[in-house]
């Protein structure tokens, strides 16, 4: 059974309705494109890990990396004595 509805990002009506989200078929296509989009940049983030670290799988290696740059960063030329 489809109610008449409206879609929760565009208002368009819709009789598409999954899960809590109602969502119509152009916005639900955009939203697949804005995934494969983000997909595709996570995987160049990963792969831009070129050497794997035992033990760390690669997004943790990018996490890691990302977090040791960002402290050194905030902490300046004062590193070494910290944490
Ligand atoms: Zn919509």
């Amino acid at each position: 059974m489809s109610a008449r509805i409206r879609c929760d990002k565009c208002s368009a009506e819709s009789y598409y309705a999954g899960g809590t989200k109602i969502i119509c078929p152009t916005c639900f296509a955009s939203l697949e494109q804005q995934l494969n989009d983000r997909d595709k940049e996570y995987h160049e983030l990963l792969m831009a890990v070129v050497r794997k670290h035992p033990g760390e799988t690669r997004h943790e290696t990018a996490l890691r990396y990302i977090r040791e740059a960002e402290t050194a960063a905030a902490l300046g030329p004062a590193k070494e004595n910290s944490i």
